[in-house]
């Protein structure tokens, strides 16, 4: 009897009696079930393994119709995989009756992919052997296809839960884990198997208790994500979590913000602690972001220079324009220089315009923050008021110009005596700079007296000053007197902490005391010298009238020789009164026309009788000397006062040489000394072959009181005796003088000629000899000689080449030999002498005409060794006429010799 399947029991089967009909019916419904569900069905009889398919199946295999394949076959079309397991299972159900149900990959006749379910099963016969195996055959590839898709997102999704770096989980309704990333493993501490299914709170009962549970109810009741920040205590961890709630779970991604929390903080503390510093300093902080110029200033601002931050334009403008015109270039230069060499810091002072208009002194830092390419991107600095400062440091730069304005010596020492301030002053008195001084002990630099200076020192701790005399010695080793004040300054605890020591050099005051005092020792002696010179003429006087009266009365021949003995000597002691009295006299006196020539004679035996004998004295005079309007007696003082000085000179004897003759004086030369007026002179030499003296006191010989010689052998009076005669007699005097050759002082006294002389000088000038436009090379080291002769010459129809030394005048005339008709060389220069001048200039040149000159020619040998070398020689101070007649007189020569040579 037909048993309708109860899975397919939805017909009305009551009404159908015939059982075949009924079949046949239910087949053909089952048929269409079976294409509607795209089902084939496939049987194979045993034991003859012959294959039916259905339709489906043919086209799940894409063969032809009509084409039935043995089992074999079939078997061809699947993957190697899925046949061997359809055979397997084919032999079990065959051999044990065992159903199967596969899914098998089938490769198509057309070469496609597919795969279909096939499920089988054992159909016996009433002995219970087993008849066919039978089968559905489904094709499932877009089932199959679809499941695939959905594992490959699954694992995608996995995958990329996987890979993001934050931690994530799910937790289903009852607060179960069901998914767990890796990176929450590892921030949880916990592996997958131990959370998975597990109640969140159970595993974490820390959590709940936190904003966690709260924050992820909260977000599951509002049905929207929520981000919070957390610290979780037992992991000692800062935790960032978003949580997404959904219909049945919870999404929950969070990551350890730790680092980034701490970081944050510490920032933000700093920021505190910057914000705090700039309020509580004094200074104005700033920060300037250079990239966007965002200038900030700190409230500092407002106190220093009275701007309210908000006033000012938050650019860097607002404070540059604010910076003094004549240094805001400078400054700003300064930073852009800064950030361009990639230096770290930077610092400038210049004045700064407070809101009131006045100025404000400030010293400026900065440092330079840079990013990691070295690109500058932000300044911070600050900035000092330092206006009182400077106001200070201004004054004492004042006082410190007080002090070394002061003549004084003003000086500091520690108590060690090192000397820790040196003025100006000190510098004058000492001889000794300012660097050379500083840190040197005093006593010692200055040879200081010890005994003394310990004396003062304990008065000075005693007392806190002390003053008196000290005697010390500057850098050239000279004496010095000094009176001095010490104070003993202290520190503001009032502990003495060094001493200021005020010297006023006493030295000339002092000297000037003892040659006051020596002078008038003198005025007295002269004047006692006077009487006695006075009374013994008159002592002498009688005993020379009684000599005339006693040769008449004693005519014997040895009476004579006694008297003439006695005469002369008489005639001495007379001559020597008369000396006495001249001298004792002094300045005032007659003025009567003589002329010096007997005068000098006077002191030439005065001279040669009573200086020591090794020097030679000797005297020349012009024959047709003019007369001079004057004194005779002050006359007579001078020289002997330039004799004095003469022998003085020559402590181990030389020569001294007396001359007098007229000169005349042209413009030129008097134009060159003040004191000389241009007309005629007797000339009136006093030249010695002694020490000489040398430039640096040559200005002050004439100084009364100046002497450079031992107490009780100058007065310093001498020459200032002199000059104030020479000079009352309208007359003045030169010196020449060659350290170590010898000196020659020159008086010059106006002449005073005879009526008829007088008017024939004025009617005939002297006619001076012409020049023709010869060039005369000029060799002096001193400039004033230099003048006179090349204006001289060029007055005169010369042309004139210069040069201040011998090397000079050599390489002059070996390049321009040709021009240069005659030199004139001194013969007393430095670096090359005139006598090395000449041979050089002789070796050049046997024919060139050389002038000598010196003011010394008379007396020293300079001119002695060469021989005819020198074609003439003038004496220095020379006047027009005498070099020109002497030039003309060596150029015509020289022409005659030249052309008696030709
Ligand atoms: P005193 O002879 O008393 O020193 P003077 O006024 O006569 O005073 O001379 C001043 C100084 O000039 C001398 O001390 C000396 O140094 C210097 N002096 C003067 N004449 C000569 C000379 N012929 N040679 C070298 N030095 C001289
Ligand atoms: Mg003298």
């Amino acid at each position: 009897m037909f048993e309708p399947d109860p899975a397919l029991n939805l017909l009305p089967v009551g009404e159908c009696h015939d059982d075949a009909l009924q079949l046949q019916r239910e087949l053909s419904l089952v048929r269409m079930a079976l294409r509607v569900g795209r089902l084939g069905a496939w049987r194979v009889m045993l034991p003859e393994r012959e294959l039916v398919w259905s339709e489906q199946v043919r086209e799940i295999h894409e063969v032809e119709e009509g084409f039935t394949p043995s089992v074999e076959e079939a078997l061809n079309f699947y993957t190697p995989e899925s046949s061997g397991r359809i055979r397997e299972a084919f032999s079990k159900c065959v051999e044990e009756g065992r159903a199967f149900d596969l899914e098998l990959e089938i490769i198509s006749a057309q070469g496609r992919r597919r795969w279909a379910r096939a499920i089988g099963e054992a159909v016996r016969d009433q002995r219970g052997g087993i008849s066919y195996v039978q089968g559905a055959f489904q094709d499932i590839s877009e089932l199959k296809a679809a499941e695939q898709r959905m594992q490959e997102s699954a694992r995608e999704l996995a995958n990329t839960l996987e890979s993001i770096a934050e931690g994530f989980f799910t937790v289903d309704r009852q607060w179960r884990f069901t998914y767990v990333n890796s990176e929450a493993e590892r921030l949880l501490e916990k592996t997958r198997d131990e959370l998975m299914g597990k109640n969140i709170w159970k595993v974490f009962p820390d959590a709940s208790a936190q904003q966690f549970k709260a924050e992820y109810e909260r977000a599951i009741a509002e049905n929207r994500p929520v981000t919070f920040r957390q610290y979780y205590p037992p992991y000692e961890r800062w935790i960032e979590i978003r949580a997404y709630p959904s219909a049945d779970s919870l999404a929950v991604y969070f990551k350890d913000v730790t680092k980034d929390h701490v970081a944050a903080e510490a920032l933000r503390a700093s920021e505190e602690r910057f914000r705090l510093v700039s309020r509580a300093t004094n200074d104005v902080i700033w920060d300037w972001n250079i990239v966007d110029d965002v200038h900030w200033l700190s409230d500092g601002f407002l106190t220093h220079f009275g701007y309210r931050v908000e006033e000012l334009a938050a650019e860097v403008r607002a404070w540059s324009d604010r910076i003094h015109s004549e240094e805001r270039e400078g400054v700003l230069q300064g930073i852009q220089q800064v950030i361009a060499s990639g230096e770290e810091s930077w610092a400038d002072e210049y004045r700064f315009q407070r809101k009131d208009g006045t100025w404000a002194h400030v010293l400026d830092r900065g440092y330079v923050l840079r990013d990691a390419s070295g690109k500058a991107v932000r300044m911070i600095g600050s900035m000092t008021d330092v206006s009182e400062r400077r106001l200070a440091e201004q004054q004492i730069a004042e006082q410190a110009a007080l002090l070394d304005n002061a003549q004084d010596a003003i000086l500091v020492t520690d108590f060690a005596d090192t000397i820790i301030y040196w003025n100006r002053g000190a510098e004058r008195v000492f001889g000794y700079s300012r660097s050379e001084a500083l840190g040197q002990r005093s006593v010692e630099l200055l040879k200081s007296e010890r005994a003394r200076h310990s004396e003062g020192y304990s008065e000075l701790i005693e007392r806190g000053e002390w003053s008196g005399e000290l005697k010390k010695f500057d850098k050239g080793n000279r004496e010095i007197f000094l009176h001095t004040r010490w104070t003993l300054m202290r520190d503001e605890a009032g502990q003495p902490k060094s001493i200021l020591a005020i010297h006023t050099d006493i030295t000339e005051k002092k000297k000037l005391e003892a040659q006051f005092l020596r002078a008038q020792r003198m005025e007295s002696i002269g004047t006692l010298a006077g009487g006695i010179a006075h009374d013994l003429n008159n002592v002498l006087a009688p005993i020379m009238m009684c000599l005339d009266m006693l040769e008449l009365q004693l005519p014997g021949e040895e009476d004579r020789m006694l008297l003439a003995t006695v005469q002369k000597s008489t005639q001495r002691g007379a001559e020597l009164v008369r000396q006495v009295l001249s001298f004792a006299r002094g300045l005032e006196g007659k003025r009567v026309p003589f002329k010096p020539t007997h005068i000098l004679r006077e002191v030439h035996k005065i001279a040669r009788d009573t200086f020591p004998k090794n020097i030679q004295v000797s005297h020349s005079a012009s024959a047709e000397l003019s007369c001079v309007m004057g004194d005779p007696t002050q006359l007579h003082q001078v020289l002997m006062n330039l004799c004095v000085n003469a022998r003085d000179a020559m402590p181990n004897g030389g020569a001294l040489h007396l001359t007098a003759e007229n000169v005349t004086l042209d413009e030129v030369y008097s134009g060159l000394n003040p004191d000389a007026r241009a007309g005629r002179y007797v000339m009136i030499n006093v030249a010695d072959t002694g020490v000489g003296i040398s430039p640096e006191i040559r200005e002050r010989i004439f100084d009364p009181f100046f002497t450079t010689k031992e107490l009780g052998n100058g007065t310093g009076l001498g020459l200032s005796t002199t000059l104030g005669i020479v000079k009352s007699h309208g007359g003045f005097i030169q010196v020449a003088s060659e350290v170590g050759q010898g000196t020659m002082f020159s008086v010059y006294l106006p002449a005073t000629a005879s009526e008829g002389e007088e008017s024939a000088e004025r009617t005939a000038p002297v006619r001076l000899p012409q020049g023709n436009g010869e060039t005369i090379l000029v060799v002096d080291d001193e400039e004033s000689v230099r003048t006179i002769a090349s204006k001289t010459l060029e007055r005169n129809g010369y042309r004139v080449l210069i040069a201040c030394n011998g090397a000079e005048a050599v390489s002059l005339y070996a390049t321009q030999r040709n021009e240069i008709a005659a030199v004139l060389t001194d013969m007393a220069m430095p670096i090359m002498d005139g006598a090395a001048t000449v041979v050089a200039l002789k070796s050049i040149n046997r024919a060139l005409p050389v002038i000598g000159s010196s003011g010394l020619a008379n007396v020293s040998g300079l001119t002695k060794p060469l021989g005819s070398d020198l074609n003439a020689f003038i004496a220095k101070p020379y006047s027009a006429e005498v070099l020109l007649n002497t030039l003309q007189s060596v150029l015509t020569k020289n022409e005659s010799v030249l052309a008696a040579g030709a």
